[in-house]
């Protein structure tokens, strides 16, 4: 059999079986503390969406999930970088094939402004076929004197504030599940379907020449149509080009929901979370004895963690000891989420204490999570200048101790809203009332996204 993971795919891509009903441990979750979980309105409702996605097709395959460990093996070891990208919280109406190619073009953009920049691999993720799960800091919300339980991301409840759409439906499972499928059967079509092709660059950039980040795109793009006349010239053959390899992922916040679409590899008898390839589990339920750490602990997708600003280098231990007993390459990434303002403190003393234990997790940023503040008019938002500012940390941090800064993950979208402050062409409170979209966190809009892909680009190349 060829040593090409990519190879291998083909040969047990139907080799995944049902069930996993006799892996031991896979139900030890259930035993333990949990936090963030529904609580199901009707339990024969329960019982028949568990039922139903027990028996679905995978959404991923075991071979894909085993070749994205090996490429963030490499992002571990500092050879290629990681972009994560897409919705905070996705929306069953707003899986349309026309947000989904602009939030794929998106990440394929930023991707070409990455690799061709800092002349580095890029492993392209998106958020999206699943991020439907979310942690809420409150149970309820209060309006106008009226208390209802918290919109958990459409997977659970509906964002309408009634009490009829805001109870937890399991049956939502099911339709998230089939959403997932039809968003990642697109994802899959762009991009193995030519639409990711090198050659297309150009056809990516939706916008006005007018923006700063579009017309240092146009540059570029133009730079690198060059680049690929020369080797038509030379008679290199394009055929690789003309695909990509894109993964999914998503939190894993719902259990219900990722234990019963876990499948056994029949190749080897392990369990793998087939809801898409890789997983992470959030600032909320990370602790180490409970849950969510427990599963993910025993399945064999490569798993990410967030990290927030009160993470100690032991917290971190205990997370790899727990997640990644093995030490395997690729099996882990930290992503840090720490706020711009406490980044350059915090982040060395857990980067050097899990560098020095001899743990080579990904590293990530997110910029996001630690900068979230609320606009004078209301709405929840952050600004351009400190998201960046959080990378800019990032990349000092990890300079200075002798890591590599592997990779980004980011909420953001490829339509023109106004959620996120600031950027060149600058998005302004006032613009929020009409072109504020988002159901839970404000989301950098197409042209602050590729702004930020230039930034990163200087500073992964210095
Ligand atoms: C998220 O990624 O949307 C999220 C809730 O992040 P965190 O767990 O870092 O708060
Ligand atoms: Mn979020």
């Amino acid at each position: 059999m060829s040593s090409d993971p990519r190879d291998q795919i083909l040969a047990f891509g139907t080799a995944i079986t049902e069930g996993a009903a006799d892996t031991p441990g896979l139900d030890d979750w259930r035993s333990l503390p949990i936090t963030q979980a529904p609580s199901w309105a009707d339990r024969e409702d329960y019982e028949a969406a568990v039922a139903e996605l027990s028996t679905v097709p995978p959404l991923v395959f075991a071979g894909e999930v085993d070749v994205l460990r090996t490429r963030l093996a490499a992002v571990a070891r500092g050879e290629a970088f990681l972009l994560q990208g897409g919705d905070c919280a996705e929306t069953f109406a707003g899986s349309t094939a026309n947000r989904i190619s602009a939030r794929v073009k998106t990440i394929l953009q930023m991707s070409a402004v990455l690799t061709y920049g800092a002349s580095m691999p890029v492993v392209k993720m998106g958020r999206i076929a699943g991020q439907f799960a979310k942690p809420r800091s409150s149970d309820t919300e209060t309006r106008d004197g009226v208390t209802l339980p918290s919109f958990r991301g459409e997977i659970v409840n509906g964002y309408e504030f009634t009490e009829e759409a805001r109870r937890h439906d399991a049956r939502r499972m099911v339709r998230a599940y089939h959403t997932a499928a039809s968003t990642l059967n697109l994802v899959r079509a762009f991009t193995q379907g030519g639409f990711a092709d090198l050659r297309s660059v150009h056809q990516w950039n939706q916008g006005f020449m007018a923006n700063p980040a579009y017309a240092q795109y146009e540059e570029l793009a133009a730079e690198i149509d060059r680049a690929v006349r020369f080797m038509d010239a030379a008679g290199v053959d394009f055929e690789a080009m003309r695909r990509t390899e894109f993964y999914s992922a998503h939190e894993a916040l719902l259990l219900d929901y990722e234990r019963a679409l876990t499948r056994v590899d029949s190749r080897s008898g392990d369990p793998y979370a087939t809801s898409a390839h890789f997983l992470w589990i959030g600032e909320r339920t990370r602790d180490v004895a409970g849950a969510h750490v427990d599963y993910l602990s025993r399945v064999r997708n490569p798993i990410g963690v967030k990290l927030g600003p009160t993470t100690t280098a032991a917290d971190a231990l205990e997370l790899a000891e727990k997640l990644d007993p093995e030490r395997e390459p690729g099996r882990l990434t930290f992503i840090t989420r720490m706020g711009a303002g406490v980044i350059r403190d915090v982040l060395p003393g857990i980067v050097e204490g899990v560098r020095d234990a001899g743990v080579q997790p990904v590293w990530v940023t997110d910029p996001m999570h630690g900068n979230t503040v609320t606009a004078a008019n209301g709405y929840k938002t952050r600004r351009f200048e400190d998201v960046m500012d959080e990378v800019s940390g990032f990349f000092e941090v990890h300079r200075a101790l002798g890591t590599h800064p592997g990779g980004m993950h980011v909420e953001l979208t490829g339509d023109d809203v106004a959620e996120c402050l600031g950027g060149s062409e600058p998005v302004n409170e006032a613009d929020f009332d009409a072109r504020y979209e988002t159901l839970c966190d404000p989301r950098l809009n197409h042209q602050q996204s590729l702004e930020m892909a230039f930034a990163v680009t200087d500073a992964l190349s210095h």
